[in-house]
């Protein structure tokens, strides 16, 4: 799950970097209105925390915008404008939550977990592929029954596929979903997580597509 943090505030731009990173999630973080809007043009990011006062673009002009456009992307705003009538212009401009600094890192994560398990009005946010269940809000995952433990990227990575059970992705879409801009991959990084997986879930989890990628077969 990436998500795309928009923060000027170094310190908590940082902090909740750290702290959702923690959590499991891949994070990218820029510092306004206009970078914001350049990242989320690759259309790779899953949610936005947005902050409303920013440089060079405005959080609420840069919300607006977005849904302007139709773009149906999660929005939890972050802000220190804690007046009933800024929080309403930033429900109105199409936000789906707001959190007013300053915040727990806690409540963040929980209602970031809130907002996925609400997104696209799913009543049952848990993924099941065969013997395979995944609960993309609280990071469980279980095989036919027996909780499963798994790294972080082990987890984006088993997210990524079983989102689209028996369509292969290829490694260059896998290490899209898994790294951030500033997170250097390593060549084998794919390959290795694979294998991992495969240990753990069994080696008919996730199968090899010759000259494709990879996928998890649709009701394995
Ligand atoms: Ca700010």
């Amino acid at each position: 799950m990436r998500l795309l943090l928009v923060e000027d505030d170094p310190m908590i731009g940082a902090s909740v970097q750290r702290g959702l990173r923690q959590e499991g999630y891949t994070v990218d973080w820029v510092r306004d209105g206009a970078a914001a809007e350049l990242a989320l043009a690759d259309k790779v990011h899953e949610m936005i925390l947005l902050d409303l006062g920013l440089p060079r673009k405005d959080g609420l002009e840069l919300l607006a915008g977005l849904r302007r456009r139709g773009v149906a992307i999660p929005v939890l705003v972050i802000t220190a404008r804690d007046s009933v009538a800024d929080r309403v212009k930033g429900l109105d401009a199409g936000a789906d939550d707001y959190l007013v600094k300053p915040f727990d890192l806690d409540e963040l994560s929980a209602r970031v977990r809130a907002l996925m398990r609400r997104q696209g009005g799913r009543a049952a946010p848990v993924i099941e592929v065969g013997p395979l269940a995944l609960d993309p809000a609280t990071h469980a995952v279980t095989l036919a029954g027996a909780p499963v433990a798994l790294s972080r990227r082990e987890f984006s990575l088993l997210h990524a596929l079983m989102k689209q059970p028996g369509v292969p992705l290829s490694r260059a879409q896998i290490e899209e979903s898994l790294y951030g801009w500033e997170e250097e991959i390593e060549s084998n990084a794919v390959e290795v997580y694979i294998h991992s997986l495969r240990r753990k879930l069994g080696a008919d989890a996730i199968r090899n597509v010759r000259g494709v990628g990879y996928m998890v077969p649709a009701g394995s």
